[in-house]
């Protein structure tokens, strides 16, 4: 098709209002999926993915549609939902010239989206509000409508009510794609410039690279140069996605695809850079790129022995990588918990980040420790602000300020240490607010904070990575909560271990697992041959993701522990 009937487009949702829902109907009413060949919803294809109910990963779909009696083509960029993945979520945004918010109907605006709307009006995107879930009873479009335009501003007369699950209001929404959204700029004349907005590790043919061409074409077997990691290939393979890979010989700009170029990490191909010729470079690459601050490093320690420490970008994405490399390459992993980076200024002057709290410089040499803070946004109905602030302020937090957005729902603005947010905040924010609120953060910089080391002993031994790096008036109740909880998490062994929490030389906890005594088999009276296999495989399962420490076997919840304190 002409570029002028080329549509790219993304949908901004907050998760459970329904986005995969819609992007299931979008393909099935364009026929690019057959309805029998949906297994439940398409763009959510990775099993962990559907087992949580959220998207991960950014996949792309290209549709065929007829309006007018004339065929376009429209291609739907996925983004993640979750507040972990806002830089990824800024890069599809960018590879668009439009965007469906959808909004549940029965419930209203959320911060995440709120930030994700206003990523995409800083990206000129047209914006087409979409009132999901009108099938409900609770749903109350003109009220949500009326939300949105007082919140975000965005004109809401021509909003569409739909509903993704019953399939109404789909043709009305594929028809906005094509009128309201402005096709790509034509500029297939100038040196090529392509953006990655996802790439995936393929162990057959390499890293496979999803971009958007902004500008000029690029054709099968074409050297290109990745401008932000300077390094060069041949594209060996070039596509489309249909949803499924659909190889082609050229791509022009405005177009969406995907290429293959024997390239072997993903961190060669890092979401935001740029795809350029190698003989004809643009002379700029596109704007928005980040360097990736997560990072591999492999790290000894002699409880734990070999190992990686990672960044991630939450917890969230670190469980789902924890669970990735258990079920798609069979390792076996213990994760401890994580640790932000803090800065140590040293009195011999030296500045030094530590991402490790057992190497934290000796209280002697460090004049002082700066931790980062983040700014949170929180969106909440009134009913749960008391508790709410209770969570803010109990985590460190800055009271910054409060307003009410609509007559029943309120924003609220803190300032806390990124370290206090790490853990159970979001699960907090969640329970504490039976799942209404929602939250929106970002980084703003680094603070001084009277900060010391926390050592945990497990009996007797000094356990590296349960070591942790706490606010000195939370010290003492930290020390106490960990030491209970590890208690409750370690099995009892054989002999009486004793746990200890420790500042320095001194011990501020302690508690003790005592012995247990019973062989587990003993209650058997050796006859039912099959009840002691059972139990003996009751056991074993016990023992998966337990690591050794000294002559206590430690399971993997309680290198988290820390995270989970009441
Ligand atoms: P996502 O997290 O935004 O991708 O949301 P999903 O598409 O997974 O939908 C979340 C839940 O809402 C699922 O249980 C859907 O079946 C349901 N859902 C989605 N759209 C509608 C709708 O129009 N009406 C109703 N009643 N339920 C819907
Ligand atoms: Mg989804």
């Amino acid at each position: 098709v002409p570029i002028s009937n080329i549509r790219n487009f993304c949908i901004i949702a907050h998760i459970d209002h329904g986005k995969s829902t819609l992007a299931d109907k979008l393909l099935q009413m364009t026929g690019t999926v057959e309805s029998r060949d949906m297994k439940e919803q398409f763009l959510d294809n990775m099993d962990l993915e559907r087992e949580r109910g959220i998207t991960i990963k950014l996949q792309a779909a290209r549709m065929r549609f007829i309006y007018e009696n004339e065929p376009y083509c429209l291609n739907l960029i996925d983004t993640p939902g979750h507040v972990d993945f806002s830089y990824e979520v800024s890069r599809s945004l960018a590879a668009c010239e439009g965007a469906l918010l959808v909004v549940d109907a029965s419930q209203g605006v959320e911060a995440q989206t709120l930030a994700n709307v206003y990523l995409a009006l800083e990206n000129n995107l047209e914006i087409i509000p979409v009132l999901n879930k009108i099938d409900l009873p609770g749903a109350e479009p003109s009220r949500v409508c009326q939300e949105i335009e007082e919140i975000v501003g965005l004109d809401c007369s021509n909003a569409i009510y739909a509903s993704a699950k019953e399939g109404i209001g789909i043709t009305e929404i594929l028809n906005a794609i094509v009128q309201r959204i402005p096709p790509p700029r034509d500029t297939a004349g100038r040196p090529l410039r392509a953006l990655i907005f996802d790439s995936y590790y393929d162990p057959y043919r390499g890293v496979i690279v999803y971009f958007r061409v902004i500008d000029g074409t690029i054709k099968k077997g074409d050297r290109v140069l990745f401008m932000a990691s300077g390094k060069d290939y041949y594209a060996d393979e070039l596509g489309v996605l249909s949803p499924n890979q659909l190889q082609v010989d050229q791509l022009y700009a405005g177009e969406v695809g995907f290429l293959s170029a024997s390239i072997r990490s993903v961190a060669d191909a890092r979401v935001g850079d740029t795809i350029t010729h190698f003989n004809r470079k643009a002379e700029q690459s596109l704007p928005g790129y980040k360097e990736a601050t997560p990072m591999f490093e492999p790290e000894t320690s002699s409880a734990m022995g070999f190992g990686f420490r990672c960044g991630f970008l939450g917890l969230l994405h670190m469980e789902i990588v924890q669970e990735r490399l258990e079920r798609e390459y069979s390792l076996s992993l213990i994760t401890t918990a994580p640790s932000v980076v803090y800065r140590v200024n040293c009195i011999d002057g030296e500045t030094v980040e530590c991402s490790n709290p057992s190497l934290l410089p000796e209280p002697g040499k460090r004049r002082s420790i700066e931790e980062p803070f983040v700014k949170i946004e929180l969106l909440t109905p009134k009913d749960y602000i008391g508790s709410l602030m209770e969570l803010a302020q109990d985590r460190r937090g800055i009271f910054k300020e409060m307003k009410y957005i609509t007559e029943n729902r309120a924003s609220i603005i803190y300032e806390l240490p990124l370290a206090e947010m790490v853990g159970d905040f979001f699960d907090q924010l969640k329970s504490r607010s039976k799942g209404y609120a929602s939250m929106e953060y970002s980084f703003i910089g680094y603070t001084e904070s009277d900060l010391i080391k926390l050592d945990i002993l497990i009996n007797g031994d000094r356990v590296e990575p349960l070591a942790t790096i706490v606010h000195k008036d939370k010290a003492y109740s930290v020390g106490r909560a960990l030491t209970q909880k590890l208690k409750e998490l370690i099995p009892r062994q054989m002999f009486k271990v004793p746990i200890q929490a420790t500042i320095g030389s001194k011990v501020i906890a302690s508690e003790a697992i005592s012995a247990i005594r019973k062989d587990v088999l003993a209650k058997c009276y050796g006859g039912d041959i099959s009840r002691k296999k059972k139990l003996l495989k009751k056991q074993a399962e016990g023992k998966k993701r337990m690591k050794a420490i000294g002559k206590v076997d430690v399971p993997q919840e309680a290198f988290m522990a820390v995270l989970k304190l009441e």
